[in-house]
C-alpha cells in the first residue's frame, strides 16, 4: 500500500486544528491514488488518546505516536531525528506538513537530510496519471502559480494553512494506532523551551473568525473603515483588507488577506470595493459564501462571489448597517 502521511502538529501538547485540513487534502489524494492509505505521524509527549482517535474520525487510517518526555516541545532537531528515521523505516510516497513555524522549520531540515525535494506554501495538491503529486504554489514573486513535481521520494510539502476546510469527524471511522519507538538522548536536545511569548502585533484573528468583512481601495480614504468595522462588528466578524489599502497605511498589514498577507475560509466573507485580483483571491476563495459590493459590475470579485451587489458601497454599506442595528434593537 502506498502511504500518504499527514504531520499532526501539536501545540501545547494537543492537535493543532490545522492537522485537519490536512487530512482534507490527504484523503483527496487518496480517492487519487490506487491502493493507497492514510497515516498521521504524530510526535509528542502524553498526548491524550481522544487526540489520536480524532485523527482517525477525520480520516487517518492509521496513526503513527511517537512518545517520549523529550519531545513534549517542538525543537527541530530530536523532532527531524524521528521524522527522518519513520520515513526510512515505512517509506511513505507523500509527507505533508501545514505550513506554520513549526512545518516550514520541520519540513527542510528534514528533507536535505533526507536528499529528497520538497515544496513548500502549496495552495493546491493533486496527482498526475501515474500517481505522482502535483504541487501548485504561488512562483516568481506571485505572479504565476507554478505546478511542481518532485523525482525523489518521498515527495515532501508544506501546505498554507486555511487554505482549505478541516475534515469532519465521523465516528464510524476505524483504524490503527501504532506506537513507534525512537531512541532519544539529551545530546539530541540542543535547544529547551523555557517559555512562550505572543506576538501580540499579529493577533488580529481573522483566520478563526466566522464572518470576516474585508476593505479594499474603494472604501475610498482611511477614515472611511469605519464602517468596515461597524458591520464586522454587527456580524459578530473580524476585519480583513487589500494589500492596497494595507500599503497606503490605511491599515495595519495583521489584517491583509491575501498571497502576501493571511489566508482565511469564514462561513461568509464580505467583499467591499476590492477588485478581485488573483493574488486576493488566493486568500479568500475557499470562504464559504462570497458577498461582494462593488460599483464596477465586470469587477472580478464578482466571479467567485455568491451574491454581488453592483452599486456605491458608500449607499449600499450604511443601509446595511442601519438594518442590522434595527433587528439587533427588535432581538433585544
Ligand atoms: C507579489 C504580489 C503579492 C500580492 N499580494 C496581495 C495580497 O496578499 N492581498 C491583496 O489584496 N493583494 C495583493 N497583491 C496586490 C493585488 O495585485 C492588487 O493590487 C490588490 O489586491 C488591489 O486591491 P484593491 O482590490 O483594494 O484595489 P483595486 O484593484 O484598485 O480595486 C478597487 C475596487 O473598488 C471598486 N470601487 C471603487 N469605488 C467604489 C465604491 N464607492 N463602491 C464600490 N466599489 C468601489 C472599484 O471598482 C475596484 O474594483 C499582490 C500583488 C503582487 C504582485
Amino acid at each position: 500500500m502506498k502511504e500518504i502521511w499527514i504531520y499532526s502538529e501539536t501545540r501545547e501538547g494537543r492537535i493543532n486544528s490545522v492537522t485537519y485540513e490536512l487530512l482534507t487534502r490527504a484523503l483527496d489524494l487518496k480517492s487519487k491514488i490506487n491502493d493507497s492509505v492514510i497515516a498521521a505521524l504524530l510526535i509528542g509527549h502524553d498526548v491524550p488518546r481522544e487526540d489520536k482517535e480524532e485523527l482517525i474520525k477525520r480520516g487517518a487510517d492509521k496513526v503513527y505516536y511517537v512518545d517520549d518526555p523529550l519531545l513534549k516541545d517542538f525543537v527541530v532537531e530530536p523532532f527531524s531525528k524521528v521524522l527522518k528515521e519513520l520515513i526510512e523505516k515505512f517509506k511513505p510516497e507523500i509527507v505533508i506538513a501545514a505550513a506554520t513555524t513549526q512545518g516550514r522549520t520541520l519540513m527542510p531540515y528534514t528533507a536535505v537530510r533526507l536528499h529528497t525535494g520538497l515544496t513548500a506554501d502549496c495552495t493546491g495538491l493533486d496527482v498526475d496519471e501515474e500517481g505522482n503529486l502535483l504541487q501548485t504554489r504561488p512562483a516568481i514573486g506571485g505572479n504565476i502559480m507554478a505546478t511542481i513535481k518532485t523525482q525523489t521520494r518521498p515527495q515532501m510539502c508544506t501546505v498554507r494553512p486555511h487554505s482549505t476546510r478541516p475534515a469532519p469527524a465521523d465516528d464510524t471511522r476505524n483504524g490503527e494506532i501504532i506506537d513507534v519507538f525512537v531512541k532519544l538522548s539529551p545530546e539530541d536536545m540542543p535547544a529547551r523551551k523555557i517559555g512562550r511569548i505572543n506576538d501580540e502585533s499579529q493577533e488580529v484573528a481573522i483566520q478563526d473568525a466566522k464572518v470576516v468583512v474585508s476593505g479594499g481601495r474603494g472604501i475610498g480614504k482611511p477614515e472611511n473603515f469605519k464602517l468596515v468595522y461597524r458591520l464586522a462588528e454587527l456580524l459578530g466578524g473580524a476585519v480583513g483588507a487589500s494589500r492596497d489599502v494595507v500599503d497606503r497605511g490605511w491599515i495595519g498589514y495583521p489584517h491583509q488577506v491575501g498571497l502576501s498577507g493571511k489566508t482565511v475560509t469564514p462561513d461568509v466573507y464580505i467583499a467591499l470595493g476590492i477588485s478581485g485580483a488573483i493574488q486576493h483571491l488566493a486568500g479568500m476563495q475557499t470562504s464559504r459564501t462570497i458577498i461582494s459590493i462593488n460599483k464596477d459590475p465586470d469587477a472580478q470579485i464578482f466571479k467567485v462571489s455568491d451574491l454581488g451587489i453592483v452599486g456605491d458601497l458608500h449607499e449600499v454599506v450604511p443601509l446595511l448597517i442601519e438594518k442590522l442595528e434595527a433587528m439587533k434593537d427588535e432581538i433585544q
